[in-house]
């Protein structure tokens, strides 16, 4: 069961961009005057959930909701709902979603009773003033009573940070100790070269994290351990908090061996690699006819084009985003 794609990796992982839209600016992610597709581009919750469904009937076993923001999408948690069907027959092992937190308040409870396990949630700061000068539009106040919300759910939480030059580098320490109060894992990612940002030049954003790490080992024990949950971080045990820490790494090591995913955006379109341009769309078959026989063969047809990695580079002479669509059309 299941599809192997032409290096005989074998596609598990769905990851869903379930709107383009978002309610925080990050200047890493987005420009600010940010132009978002006409809603009738968009896919409808129902088709999202046909689309999800002909995923995991092929042998996807685990489902991430990203975007945008994934909470900020009217009307989300009757899609979360209706897709939990699948972990209640044990076609899916996993539903969760990567989310910004500012929605979690509102949400953390029904997110849980949905079958919803473990969420990522983005912080890259706990200093409120860097945090809205990071998301432009963010209150670091709101997203900490999310992540109240989601601990009294019994959600389990992984924060993910992203490491920014001059900007977020002297709270790393910080972060690993606050993860640990709170009992939530952390991973550091590399910023990637996606998306035009306006302005930002990526080479002054980028911050190797093989140095980040050789900092951080001064500090903290860092235990070599080989947890993994299918994805690109490399994980140590940080013996003083007992949490994890992971680093992924995109810049620095190239992951692309071992990737298990694919990415699908909220007009159907599906990426094979996060970092090349290739894509097929999935809308035309999917409205084609109400059988799934088309979507089906489509979604063959593209895996068998996965490819083998990314070749992401960022340095002066290559001033242009690798790919020019935004994070948030795919949800990273
Ligand atoms: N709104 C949700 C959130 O904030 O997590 C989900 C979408 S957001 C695009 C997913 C993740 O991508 C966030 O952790 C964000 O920090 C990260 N991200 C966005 N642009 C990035 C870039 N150029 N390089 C690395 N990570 C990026």
């Amino acid at each position: 069961m299941g599809v192997i794609d032409p290096f005989g990796r074998h596609i598990s992982y769905l990851r869903v961009s379930v709107t383009d839209r978002c309610d925080f600016r990050c200047v890493y992610c987005m420009a600010e005057d940010m132009t978002f597709l006409p809603k009738a581009e968009v896919l409808s919750l129902e088709e999202l959930d046909r689309l999800c469904s002909a995923f995991v009937r092929k042998g996807v076993k685990k489902l991430r909701l990203t975007g945008g923001e994934p909470l900020v999408r009217r009307n989300i948690m009757s899609l979360i709902r209706a897709l939990g069907r699948h972990l209640d027959t044990g076609a899916l092992n996993e539903l969760t979603l990567t989310t910004n937190g500012s929605q979690l308040a509102r949400y953390a409870d029904e997110l849980r009773a949905a079958g919803v396990k473990r969420i990522n949630v983005s912080l890259d700061t706990l200093d409120p003033e860097k945090f809205t000068a990071i998301t432009r539009w963010g209150k670091l106040d709101q997203v900490l009573s999310g992540l109240d919300a989601a601990k009294r759910a019994g959600l389990e939480v992984k924060i993910n940070a992203v490491a920014l030059k001059g900007v977020n580098d002297n709270e790393f320490d910080r972060l690993i100790e606050w993860c640990g109060e709170q009992g939530f894992d952390l991973t550091l990612i590399e910023v990637m070269p996606m998306g035009d940002i306006g302005g930002e030049m990526r080479i002054d954003q980028y911050l190797p994290l093989s140095m980040v790490r050789g900092q951080l080992q001064r500090h903290w024990t860092l235990e070599e351990t080989d947890y993994h949950t299918g994805g690109p971080a490399r994980y140590y045990n940080v013996r003083e908090t007992g949490r994890r820490i992971g680093f992924i790494t995109p810049m620095t090591h190239n992951f692309c061996e071992g990737c298990n995913r694919v990415r699908l955006t909220c007009t159907g379109t599906l990426y094979m690699c996060l970092g090349q341009h290739d894509s097929a769309d999935l809308r035309a078959p999917l409205r084609a006819s109400e059988s799934d026989v088309l979507l089906d063969a489509a979604i063959d047809e593209a895996i068998a084009r996965k490819p083998k990695g990314h070749d992401f580079i960022i340095d002066r002479r290559h001033a242009k985003p690798a790919v020019s669509r935004h994070m948030s059309v795919t949800g990273g």
